[in-house]
Formats: C-alpha cells, structure tokens, sequence
C-alpha cells in the first residue's frame, strides 16, 4: 500500500512575523517549499490547507485566560510574550492553524484517510505549558493532537520528541496522565532547563516521561542508539496505539541554536526506526509536527530525508 504523505502547510504561516532578526521566522517556511513542491510533484505527499482549531478545543489543554491573553496580545501587537516569543496581529491566525492542523492529521490518520502526515507549521508548540507562551511557541500544538485522540476513546497515545530542546511544555501537559506517554532526547544541560532523567511523570503516571539528556557534541551514534534502545523498549512497554512526533530539525550540526551533531541523514534514520515502531505496534499511525529547525539548508535537507522515510 503506497499512499502519499499528508502534508499540512499554508501560506498563513507566512505571515506570522517575529520581528528583527528572529531565528523563527517566516523564512523557514520559504526555506522547505522547495522540498514539498519537488515531493509533491513526484507525487509522494498531498498537500493539505490547515484549519483553525477553535478557541474552545484550545482549552483542552490550556487555561482560558492563557488563551485570551495570546488572543489580546496579538490584536495589539506586534509584542512580546516573554524575552523570545513574539506575536504580531497574523500570529493568531497562524497559531490557530498550526494546531488544527496536527489535530485534523491525528484525527484523519486514525480514520484511516490518510496513513501518515507531516504538519509543517509555525509556531511550533513543544515549548508551551498550559498557562503560558515561551521558546517561541503559543499553543501545544502535538499536546492538543493527543487530548484530540484521547477525545476520539484512544486510551494509550505516545509523543516522541527529537527536537533539540526539551519539551518542558508537553512534559509538564502529561506529567500525571497515564494515557500520554512522553520521550524525548534533547541537549542537557540547554535551554528551557528541563528534561533531566530524573522526571519521569506523576503519582498516575510514574513511567509516562523519558528523558534521554545528552550532552553538546552528540550526533547520529547517539540518536539512533536512544531511538532503537531505550525509546524503542519503552514503547514496547507502552503499547501505544498512535504515535505523535515533535519533529526538531535544530539538532543538526549546522543549526544555529545548539551543539548536537546530526547530520542530514541521521533524520533520514530516526524517521525510519519511528516508521518501523509505528509499524510494529500501531499499526503505523503516525503523525509528526515541525518544532525547531533554524538553518537555511540544514533545515529542508533533514526535513527532506525525514519525509522521504514517512
Ligand atoms: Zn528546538
């Protein structure tokens, strides 16, 4: 069975303006169009629009005043919501898109429309918690994805993050819930902060988070150990039924905003390893969203060889 790719994207991403010099920026999105107008041609991905989740389905996982607050600070802006996270009045839209788009992905991959997708939207989403905006994210955007599943009777949903940065966000959405559970490899010690081994979930959920914290220089070896180890074995523990991915391009060696060491084919590989364990044990159902991911051509390279696995 060969179905194409579900490729969620949208030029209102565009217009979600950062200001100055700001690594998340527009361009980001300028920078992988030629990768999907090349993928979608040769006919390996169907290019979809993304629609806007309403402000109630925000609440599923964020506070109400949370909401109201991006809302306002983007009707006035531009503006900051804290040292790095900026909005301008089109970021509301976009952030309203990005997180519909991976909640209509989840929902039309366990229908079974479609058998994968890729959402590559802006804002990302790992960064922020239920009550706040930071690293420049809004909304969860994967963390409303996995409330969405929850919502159509999954009991048993797995996030796995390969963004350099911790997902301090989505950690802390399911740190106590038994149904989510939450990996993720990331720089260690490095910015939000979070992610030490040590946090491996609530009372309820006392296995639901693994943290591989690794430290600058590590590259591809260390990767596919953690995806094809310990990530792999706790996911056989789990059980999933749909695995979600925070897609994080800003490990590779060229990126700006870190010192991992990927190279364009190590995301080639770990797209590979979470195909086949969402093979093995969901019956493929994935759906991952573009978080991080900074450098000019180090960014669509790896999203290149990620897609092509999908
Ligand atoms: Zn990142």
């Amino acid at each position: 069975m060969n179905k194409p790719l579900a490729l969620y994207t949208d030029t209102e991403f565009l217009k979600h303006e950062t200001g100055g010099f700001h690594p998340e920026n527009p361009d980001r999105l300028r920078f992988i169009e030629p990768v999907i107008d090349s993928l979608a041609a040769e006919g390996a991905v169907r290019v979809t629009l993304c629609p806007p989740l309403s402000e109630t389905e925000l609440t599923w996982t964020h506070d109400s005043t949370h909401v109201a607050l991006v809302k306002t600070a983007c009707r006035k802006g531009p503006t900051s919501l804290d040292a790095d996270t900026h909005v301008a009045p089109a970021s509301w839209d976009a952030a309203l898109r990005a997180a519909g788009a991976v909640v209509e992905a989840s929902r039309k991959v366990l229908d079974g429309t479609y058998r994968r997708a890729f959402c590559a939207v802006r804002p990302p989403g790992h960064h922020a918690e239920s009550d706040r905006a930071m690293g420049f994210c809004l909304f969860n955007n994967v963390a409303l994805a996995a409330e969405a599943l929850k919502r159509e009777g999954l009991e048993r949903i797995a996030i796995v993050d390969f963004d350099v940065h911790h997902g301090n966000g989505t950690q802390r959405s399911f740190w106590n819930d038994p149904a989510v559970f939450y990996a993720s490899c990331h720089q260690y010690p490095h910015y939000p902060g979070t992610g030490a081994p040590e946090e491996t979930g609530g009372k309820d959920a006392p296995q639901g988070i693994l943290n591989e914290a690794m430290p600058a220089g590590a590259g591809d070896l260390e990767y596919l150990a953690w995806h094809m180890g310990p990530l792999a074995e706790a996911l056989r523990a789990f059980g999933p039924q749909f695995l979600l991915v925070s897609a994080g391009f800003d490990s590779h060696a060229d990126d700006p905003l870190a010192e991992h060491r990927l190279s364009t084919e190590g995301f080639g590989l770990i797209g590979r390893v979470l195909v086949d364990l969402a093979e093995e044990l969901c019956e493929g159902k994935l759906v991952a969203a573009l978080e991080g991911g900074y450098h000019p051509r180090a960014l669509p390279e790896g999203l290149e060889a990620f897609l092509r696995e999908l």
